[in-house]
């Protein structure tokens, strides 16, 4: 490759960047060129010229900016994320009122899906919290890596949307982008999967299954009690 020796001297004496080493190499060309004491180039002993590097400058400090919260923010979240131990929930009846849906269909269409009533469109998206889920979720938030594992009627495929749709409502700042659907739990690998059916997977759950809704863990406060570091 041929190399015009004055713009490598130039590239050698000034360390100047790219942009200006172009603009010096066609300024040269049919042009008296000097380097004045202020600027970057005066062309015919009467032309100043000074490379705006605001393009430049403004990459550099996004670069600083990036490697700053790389260091400082990303790398320590990450780190503490891949420590945290991994619980899985399950929405319907854990994070979910089913019923509450249920409550605000009209006795006609509740007739209509008689003995397939989650395949009722729309469904899902009505469903209120369960009591304490909520608040449950984001002290949970602190101390472990969340994820939602959960099915859903595959006759309906509103409640795919519902769902999401239910989580960006109600958690999204806990739950964005974790939320997983799918009908076996147990392909999932994790410490916790707190889930109030063993089915879809949930029994043969590699991790340990909190059953909520049993005796042990009746509600979201039984939960948190045994999740939760002491003090
Ligand atoms: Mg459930």
């Amino acid at each position: 490759m041929y190399i015009n020796f004055d713009v490598w001297k130039h590239f050698c004496i000034f360390a100047v960047t790219l942009r200006e080493t172009i603009f010096f190499n066609q300024l040269y060309q049919g042009h008296e060129v000097r380097y004045p004491k202020a600027g970057d180039f005066i062309a015919d002993r009467k032309h100043l010229f000074e490379i705006v590097r605001t393009v430049v400058l403004t990459k550099e400090m996004c670069r600083i900016i990036c490697i700053f919260l790389s260091i400082f923010l990303y790398y320590p979240y990450k780190q503490k994320k891949e420590n945290m131990k991994r619980v899985f929930i399950d929405m319907d009846n854990v994070l979910v009122d089913f019923q509450s849906g249920l409550d605000q269909v009209s006795e006609e269409v509740k007739a209509e899906y008689a003995g397939r009533l989650d395949e009722i469109p729309g469904l899902f998206a009505k469903m209120k919290p369960m009591e304490g889920a909520i608040e449950a979720v984001h002290e949970l938030q602190k101390h472990y890596d969340l994820f939602i594992l959960s099915t859903a009627p595959w006759k309906n495929p509103s409640a795919w949307s519902d769902k999401v749709e239910w989580v960006t409502k109600y958690l999204d700042d806990v739950f964005h982008k974790r939320l997983i659907i799918l009908h076996h739990k147990d392909l999932c690998q994790g410490d916790y999967l707190i889930d109030d059916r063993g089915k879809n997977g949930t029994s043969e759950f590699a991790g340990e299954w909190i059953e909520f809704g049993s005796e042990q863990f009746p509600n979201w406060e039984s939960v948190l009690r045994y999740l939760l570091p002491e003090g």
